[in-house]
């Protein structure tokens, strides 16, 4: 059974978010409102409680975690098979999946000269009867990392001191709150790929961190470049449109930033991962340009393309995940394969034909995908025929059809700019896991479990972007 949310008096409550508001500004579980113009950051949106979730289920996330860090691993290193398929999704989304390809190929040509690439991946997933079911597996800008191990700690502070019961005693047992490491965890994970930059050689080199223009997310990222700053490691951040002009690759191909004359050795990108990031043809060649630098790439534009939807709805069958893990355990396998629903692919294959007819049908128990991240790109249940017939037939295999998955619901409360909202809310669990590897041999240097985020949004709202302002940030009790 789960636990019930504490029962508290409108006094008792607004007491308490004012405890949790003055954590989280002095902690950094800000970011910027929306069209910010100064460097006031308001409290990210999140809940006032912890939201239960299935000891077993949680545990199975983060136990799975290292098994699909590997599967993409091993999708990535398998270059022939990838490309294959990344040529002809290309056909069905040249602007954006086809320009990372021939970027790609463009780096290719000219060569790329470091072997060694690296992700920060987060595999989501929600609960589903007792089971956690995946949602998707990113593979480039995961975020929230430093914000999850904010949140988690502040719905701690507020158990341990009575702030959730009029009494003043803790209302969870503090073992059922656990922590998130994940910033430190993934600052270790670029810790990582630096130290493999730099196994030949003792220069000192500095972390490229590409942003966004205006990202409104930035003490998520902070988090992770202070962690990285005690590691002794120090990060410069650029934006995709300044890396031309900011940065030089010189003979060897090691890249430098021109106003402190460091070179860099490893490039994180928290940008890049959709059209809008690529504003014009010099932020392409930016992407290129550091393509065919020494520095590791998180990730690579391989890795990145890895996590594309259509990738992820192939890997749902047995037969390909036992191609790419031959030597994983059947518990393993088995493991990693609960986590499946049904994705078709919406082609001329038999399943494209069923996937189909489904779309149509039955279209209520299914999502509709493009080849898009970061929230907002999905159309939902009732809305896909008419979506699906506004496009030529042609085009529909650049999409998959994936089942829904109906998580609970509770009755959380979400706190967002000074407002306190009671609607029922679903959440969604992300588990962060990195590695270092090599792309052209497939040796694995590193493959870690890097802590986990709760989001939350209402029930009603079909997309869960925390920035897009559908959702917040959560934590767990576990049950
Ligand atoms: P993106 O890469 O844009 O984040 P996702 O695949 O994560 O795309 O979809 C965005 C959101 O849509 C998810 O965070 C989740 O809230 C919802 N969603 C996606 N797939 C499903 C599904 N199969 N069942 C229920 N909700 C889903
Ligand atoms: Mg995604
Ligand atoms: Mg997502």
């Amino acid at each position: 059974m789960s636990p019930p949310f504490p029962q508290l008096s409108p006094d008792q409550q607004s007491l308490l978010t004012e405890r949790l508001l003055h954590w989280s500004l002095a902690n950094g579980l800000t970011m910027y409102p929306p069209q910010f113009k100064t460097f006031s950051p308001v409290a990210a949106p999140m809940t006032l409680f912890p939201t239960p979730f299935p000891r077993e289920a949680f545990l199975s996330a983060l136990a799975v975690q290292e098994t699909f860090n590997q599967l993409y691993i091993n999708v990535v290193t398998n270059t022939p098979w990838l490309t294959t398929i990344l040529e002809s999704l290309s056909e069905f989304d040249p602007d954006f999946t086809g320009k990372l390809f021939s970027t790609y190929k463009a780096a290719v040509q000219i060569g790329i000269p470091q072997p060694v690439s690296m992700g920060l991946f987060r595999s989501d997933y929600m609960v589903h009867g007792a089971e956690i079911k995946q949602i998707e597996f990113n593979t480039v800008s995961v975020s929230f990392g430093g914000l999850s191990s904010k949140i988690a700690e502040a719905h701690s502070y507020l158990n341990n001191t009575g702030a959730y019961t009029a009494d003043g005693k803790k209302y969870y047992d503090p073992k059922a709150l656990p922590a998130s490491e994940s910033i430190e965890k993934l600052a270790s994970g670029l810790a990582d790929g630096h130290a493999a930059y730099n196994e030949s050689q003792d220069t000192s080199t500095v972390v490229l961190v590409v942003v966004q223009p205006g990202e409104r997310n930035v003490f998520d990222q902070r988090h992770i470049e202070y962690s990285l700053l005690k590691r002794g490691i120090k990060s410069v951040r650029m934006t995709l449109g300044e890396i031309t002009t900011k940065t030089t690759v010189d003979a060897a191909r090691k890249l430098y930033v021109n106003a402190s004359g460091e070179e860099v050795s490893v490039v994180y990108f928290r940008s890049g991962y959709a059209p809008a990031d690529y504003v014009n043809e010099s932020t392409w060649e930016a992407r290129l340009h550091l393509e065919t630098s020494l520095a590791v790439k998180c990730p690579s534009l391989l890795t990145q393309l890895s996590g594309s939807k259509k990738i992820q709805q192939i890997l749902t069958t047995r037969e390909q995940i036992v191609q790419f893990l031959p030597d994983a355990p059947e518990a393993q396998l088995a493991q990693l394969l609960s986590t499946f629903v049904d994705i078709y692919p919406l082609d001329d294959t038999p399943r494209g034909q069923l996937a189909k007819k489904l779309a149509f049908e039955q279209s209520e128990h299914f999502v509709l995908k493009p080849q898009r991240e970061g929230g907002g790109n999905n159309i939902y249940k009732e809305n896909i025929p008419g979506f699906l017939r506004s496009l030529d037939e042609k085009e529909w295999a650049g999409y998959i059809l994936m089942a829904l998955i109906s998580p609970p619901r509770y009755d959380n409360k979400i706190v967002r700019s000074d407002e306190t909202f009671s609607e029922p809310i679903i959440s969604e669990l992300g588990v962060f896991g990195t590695a270092v590897f090599n792309e052209q041999t497939g040796e694995i240097l590193t493959n870690k479990t890097a802590g986990w985020l709760l989001r939350s949004k209402f029930e009603s709202s079909n997309e869960g972007g925390v920035a897009a302002g559908f959702g917040c940030v959560d934590s767990v009790v576990l049950y």
